[in-house]
């Protein structure tokens, strides 16, 4: 099962869900719950970020509220015919934090070693962008880098969580692209300036296009992944590469920071990293969380 924030035909904003037969309209299917239920003053469901910061997103909720709706009533008129304009997830998270070189190749690609501890640096949300939206290059900005990434995303207040805690903090996965802008990156490091700018460049952080309930994957450390650009492979890689797994990232980010439902967390990109322009098609898949499609353009 997974779920995905879309935009009807009216521009009004809805969640959707993709089961065995097909994919719902899953904000109205709510509805009908809620008057079946008598739960008049639940609120409207029409953002998966909602759900998450309510903390009620979860494999089960999903499952009674679809199952207890299908009992009373047919969903044929609720079902979505495809294509739909996709929306980020997750639109405004309090924080995106991202793990620099965690996986081993990647780091010696750059000449680096993996760190002693996790980096953690972060990228804006207004770098968000949807699937099948355009990633912007700016003009002179140099070398820019594709890089594909798990995505973990928090679904309960983490202050402080243990290891053997912390993935019940987690309310599911969805698939991001890291974009970098490489030349300013490695300039920037060189006078030991951070990384806000080169890694922060509106939509440089695609994301989606679904979000998967945690319960819905087996097993995170265990997804293939593979991104492609027109066709040809340039990252594949498995998440069990991972040198700092989930669990012990969120543990690390929450002695420090309090991370809160809707938080993002970017995992780190495997090997591979290579530039991208202006007509590219950029395709990111990992095992079960679907495709997430960006054209490269011109600012
Ligand atoms: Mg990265």
């Amino acid at each position: 099962m997974r779920a995905f924030s879309f935009f009807t035909d009216k521009d009004e904003p809805r969640i959707g869900i993709e089961i065995q037969d097909g994919c719902y309209d899953f904000t109205t299917i709510w509805e009908f719950f809620k008057d079946f239920k008598g739960f008049r003053h639940a609120p409207s469901l029409n953002f998966l970020q909602v759900m998450v910061e309510m903390e009620y997103f979860a494999l089960d909720t999903f499952t009674e509220v679809v199952q207890t709706v299908r009992d009373f009533r047919p969903l044929e008129d609720v079902r979505i015919r495809k294509p739909v304009r996709f929306d980020v997830p997750i639109s405004r998270p309090q924080k995106i934090l991202c793990l620099g070189r965690n996986y081993r190749a990647h780091a010696e690609e750059w000449g680096s070693q993996v760190p002693d501890e996790p980096i953690v640096f972060a990228k804006l949300s207004s770098s968000l962008l949807p699937h099948e939206g355009i990633v912007r290059i700016p003009d002179g900005v140099g070398r820019v880098d594709h890089e594909i990434e798990l995505a973990v995303v928090i679904g309960k207040k983490a202050s402080r969580i243990a290891a053997n805690a912390a993935m019940e903090a987690v309310a599911g996965y969805t698939i991001v692209n890291d974009v970098t802008a490489r030349d300013l990156q490695l300039s920037d490091m060189k006078k030991r300036h951070p990384w806000t700018l080169s890694k922060g460049f509106d939509t440089f952080c695609p994301l989606g296009p679904y979000l998967v309930p945690a319960a819905a994957v087996v097993d995170p450390h265990n997804l293939k992944m593979e991104l492609q650009v027109n066709s040809e492979s340039r990252q594949r890689a498995n998440t069990r590469d991972m040198v700092v797994p989930i669990p012990e990232i969120i543990a690390f980010i929450s002695r420090h920071i309090t991370l809160l439902p809707g938080d993002i967390i970017c995992t780190g990109t495997p090997e591979g990293t290579l530039p991208i322009q202006s007509g590219d098609l950029i395709e990111a898949t990992i095992d079960g969380l679907g495709v997430l499609r960006n054209r490269v353009a011109a600012a």
